[in-house]
């Protein structure tokens, strides 16, 4: 067995030890970011299906050159507007997004022929300011925004907790975004995902209600 392959099974065990039971399903993408093709290859043929890039530049001619492979591609990185054609032509999620005007730039972007691009608001529940997204009390308005834009299918909401290994620190930000998607739920827009655990923080984020884990070096190494 790969290493990367190995690491798939190790990371899908422990996805499931911290589901206990739980039976909701979990998406898990592996993200490729900077990886080369021949690691998005091994990684698919142990099973992954879903793969998460941050960069258009470096990932278009990866998703060319893996056109063979029936491949889902997740957008993880920060929007900027005149990257949206590219973006949303090539890939079949977006999870950044912060604001209407990017949201619009997506919907009519997205080329006729494709599915609707499932999108998820970006909210900042660390309070840094090196992160994006909306704070959790403005999610609501922009999901009210987004939702009804014919091109897009808003999903979910995504996140990212502060670099720390406090397991409870993790948790109560985690929190916020169950929070902020229930009180979105209860305005009436159903939600199914919520994208929030990377390599350093999945556990919390599943005992929060994760649907979506972003798991890049536990399965492909540190990157270059
Ligand atoms: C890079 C990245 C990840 C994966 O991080 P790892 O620590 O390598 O698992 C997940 N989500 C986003 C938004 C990222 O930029």
């Amino acid at each position: 067995m790969s290493p990367i392959a190995a690491n798939l099974q190790a990371i899908r065990r422990r996805i499931s030890e911290a589901l206990q039971g739980d039976s909701r399903a979990v998406r898990l993408v592996a993200v490729s970011k900077s990886q080369p093709r021949e690691a998005i290859r091994d990684a698919f043929d142990a099973g992954a299906s879903d793969f998460g890039e941050s960069y258009v530049q470096d990932a278009l001619p990866k998703i060319a050159a893996l056109g063979d492979l029936d491949a889902t591609w997740h957008f993880i990185g920060q929007v900027q507007s005149n990257k949206a054609r590219e973006i949303a032509g090539r890939f079949d999620w977006v999870h950044g997004v912060d604001r209407l005007r990017i949201a619009e730039a997506l919907s009519k972007a997205r080329p006729e022929g494709m599915a609707p691009l499932d999108v998820c608001i970006q909210v900042n529940i660390s309070g840094e300011d090196s992160k994006g997204g909306v704070t959790p009390g403005e999610a609501l308005a922009l999901a009210r925004q987004v939702a009804p834009l014919p091109r897009l299918r808003l999903r979910g909401l995504m996140g990212m907790a502060s670099f720390t290994d406090d397991v409870t620190a993790q948790r109560a930000q985690f929190a916020k975004l169950a929070r902020a998607r229930d009180e979105i739920a209860a305005a009436g827009i159903g939600l199914d995902t919520l994208s929030m655990g990377m390599s350093q923080d999945f556990e919390a984020a599943l005992a929060e209600g994760s649907t979506l884990v972003r798991i890049g070096t536990a399965i492909f190494g540190q990157r270059t």
